[in-house]
């Protein structure tokens, strides 16, 4: 029998994609392709057509594979493989794909009721307020992301009952319900994995194509028939138990990555389930035109699947103010309240709506006269915006000149362009979480290094500021192996990371410490808590300097390194902090939810969730004073700092830097430079006499009255 000896050189080894395109390849031959794993001991030999057993095999890089064939094609099959895996898997994903559906994946999107255009704007001046006189009485939220949208809309229904057991008399019917649902599951992946290609690129798409090499196993269908045949179950109850068994399998190797091809078993399950519980497909269909997206809560996968154009607005039923939605939202400079309440997901798709980010009203049906004043409203706000809009591209200072950086929360490459027309003068928070979610593996150094290069690229002198990884908690990665955590905002979050994947933040800094020398690029560290944690990571970010100049890489001559002030303990420990770094940066979101006990992403408690409480203000206060005498600066780059409430008081506290959405930069700008220091300070003297978090607020909008704001 033909057979050759290769050393896999992938990076990945056999794994995801080049496992997907190694099936695939294997797949065009009539002939029987084994393949083995020479540098396991006792490997098996598996199928090489069949995805689960090449995955099985747990081939890393620099481990050799014995392929043997048998038939008419032997030879051309194994040349063909041979090919593919010397050429570390360079193929385009046209290979990977089977051709594109002839149909679209779904088009059910409602009919607008109502005639009218629907509109949506951005800003949050004075107004006719429509929410003051409507005819149904509106359902109440927070306020998330400032605009008022008029539209249809559009619930994003993810809730599907779950599965019912029981047996059958006729397993072949359910081996053809099996082989329905895994037509449809095709479809859908190769239009996800199109779409992915065209939004994200062709790395973050592989995922969909290992997802089809699985679902293409030959492996699953016998297993799926024997299981109805011998146990005589419902096809519902034989995925679950052949995927998990799968699974399972791939669990027991304690490897990170068999551990990522589990969670590409259960992917796939829930996809074949859904399809089954769900056949008509409202749970996952997607607007087509343009609506205001009702959801439970918007998970990062879920927002990548909207088309940015079909969005006029989102209104969630959970989540609080700084809750990822609202962040998503406010960086799409799109309207958005949040929190309103289960309702919000039985409101039928297509029923015309009014939403008002700034009070936090939904009004649904809302009368002519209320569209009306809805659109003379959007009308104004738009005005107002693009006056803001033609002066934003100038520097910031107040009105006695003092320079106040206004600088943009980022989070994609992207997002820099958007923050650039904006007016931002830099960027204050690169979350660089983008590159690392809703993927089987990390990005590796070069990848990150290439978008970390690109964001410094658009920005040119401006300065770019780095937040290493803060995944864990509501940011979950497939590769990581947390454990399920009670209190997950308490637990393995940002730099915490360092127990148990440090080889993740060094990997970062060596990609950060290559960025071309000639850009202004600090590092910063997200969850601080301790001043050991401080030494730590000064140490790190110093020995991956050594590392790469013993390798003789070209780095930055220096990198400022700050961390971001998250917990109260950094805040009062701000003193000692600020003799270990060389800014510090105030992540008022975290701040406010520990200082305040309040979960940031639990709706029961987002009238807690307030950064104008006292304590918080306080804490800030501090922060900045400490900053001062240390004679370095301090930045805020949670939601406070895009606040038009809050930006007078935090200049006043000393806050040199404000980072914020893209969208709100323009109306900062102006808010700022109408200010002076001095009467800033006075403002924020008196603001810090106020015992409560509305107190606090109501003041503050008397001075901006008072002032002609
Ligand atoms: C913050 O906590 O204020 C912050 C900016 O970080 P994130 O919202 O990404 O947690
Ligand atoms: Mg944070």
């Amino acid at each position: 029998m033909p057979e050759t000896t290769i050393i896999v050189t992938e990076t990945h080894g056999l794994h995801a994609r080049p496992a997907a395109l190694f099936v695939q390849t294997a797949a065009r031959f009539t002939s029987s392709v084994q393949v083995k794993n020479l540098d396991r001991p006792a490997g098996r030999t598996v199928d090489a057509k069949s995805m689960l057993g090449v995955t099985a095999l747990g081939v890393s890089q620099g481990q050799r594979i014995l392929i043997s064939a048998e038939g008419d094609d032997a030879a051309s099959a194994l040349a063909a493989l041979q090919h593919l895996v010397e050429s570390d898997f360079a193929l385009g994903p046209e290979d990977v794909t089977p051709p594109r559906p002839a149909t679209p994946e779904r088009a059910d999107v409602p009919a607008m009721p109502q005639p009218a255009a629907p509109t949506t704007t951005t800003t949050t001046p004075a107004m006719p307020d429509p929410a003051a006189a409507p005819d149904i009485p509106p359902l109440k939220g927070v306020g998330a992301a400032p605009g008022i949208a008029v539209g249809p809309t559009f619930c994003l229904r993810t809730r599907i009952a779950p599965p019912e057991f029981h047996t059958v008399a006729d397993p072949d019917a359910e081996l053809e319900r099996f082989r329905q649902v895994r037509e449809q599951a095709r479809d859908e992946l190769r239009a996800l994995h199109d779409r992915v290609v065209q939004t994200a690129g062709t790395e973050e798409a592989a995922i969909f194509a290992a997802h089809l090499a699985f679902l293409n196993d030959p492996t699953l269908e016998v297993d799926i028939a024997t299981f109805c045949t011998e146990q005589k179950f419902n096809l519902e109850a034989a995925v679950i138990a052949v995927l998990d068994q799968h699974s399972a399998t791939l669990h027991q190797r304690h490897d990170p990555i068999f551990q990522a091809r589990v969670a590409d078993l259960q992917d796939l399950k829930q996809r074949l389930l859904r399809l089954l519980l769900d056949p008509e497909g409202q749970a996952f269909a997607l607007p087509e035109q343009p609506c205001v997206v009702l959801a439970q809560e918007l998970l990062p996968s879920e927002a990548a699947m909207l088309d940015h154009a079909h969005v006029l607005a989102f209104c969630t039923a959970d989540g609080g103010p700084t809750s990822h939605v609202a962040i998503l939202a406010r960086g799409m400079g799109l309207p958005a309240v949040v929190g309103v309440g289960p309702a919000i997901l039985e409101v039928p798709d297509g029923t015309p709506a009014i939403v008002d980010g700034k009070s936090g009203k939904v009004i649904l049906h809302p009368s002519e006269t209320l569209v009306a004043m809805a659109r003379k409203r959007a009308q104004s706000e738009q005005e107002q915006r693009a006056q803001q809009r033609a002066v934003a591209q100038q520097m910031t200072m107040t009105r006695d000149n003092r320079r106040i950086e206004v600088v943009a929360n980022v989070g994609s490459l992207a997002e820099v362009n958007q923050a650039l027309t904006e007016g931002a003068e830099g960027v204050g928070l690169l979350r660089t979480e983008f590159l690392f979610v809703d993927r089987a593996t990390a990005p590796d150094e070069e990848e990150q290094l290439a978008q970390y290069r690109a964001c410094a690229a658009l920005l040119a002198e401006r300065p770019l500021i780095i937040r290493t990884l803060d995944i864990g908690s509501d940011k979950p990665v497939r590769y990581l192996k947390t454990a399920t955590e009670q209190n997950p905002a308490l637990g393995m979050r940002g730099i915490r990371l360092l127990n148990i994947a440090p080889e993740l933040l060094r990997t970062q800094l060596r990609a950060i410490w290559r960025i071309d020398a000639g850009h202004t690029i600090k590092v910063m560290f997200p969850m601080v808590s301790s001043i050991d944690e401080i030494r730590t990571l000064r140490q790190l970010v110093a020995e991956v300097a050594t590392e790469l100049r013993q390798e003789g890489q070209t780095i930055a001559d220096r990198l400022d390194i700050g961390i971001m002030v998250e917990t109260p303990a950094i805040a009062l420990l701000a003193e000692q902090a600020l003799t270990l770094v060389d800014f510090l940066s105030i992540g008022t979101n975290d701040l406010t939810q520990y200082t305040l006990a309040a979960d940031r992403t639990n709706a029961a408690v987002n009238y807690l969730n307030d950064a104008f409480h006292p304590a918080v203000l306080r804490l800030i206060a501090q922060t900045a004073r400490a900053a001062h005498d240390a004679g370095k600066w301090v930045g805020v780059c949670g939601e406070l700092a895009g606040d038009p409430l809050a930006q007078v008081l935090l200049v006043g506290l000393g806050i040199t830097e404000l980072s914020m959405s893209s969208a709100l930069i323009p109306a900062a700008k102006v808010i700022i430079r109408r200010a002076s220091l001095a009467d800033a300070q006075a403002i924020a003297r008196q603001a810090l006499e106020r015992d409560t978090p509305q107190n606090v607020r109501n003041f503050l909008a008397q001075q901006i009255a008072s002032a002609g704001g």
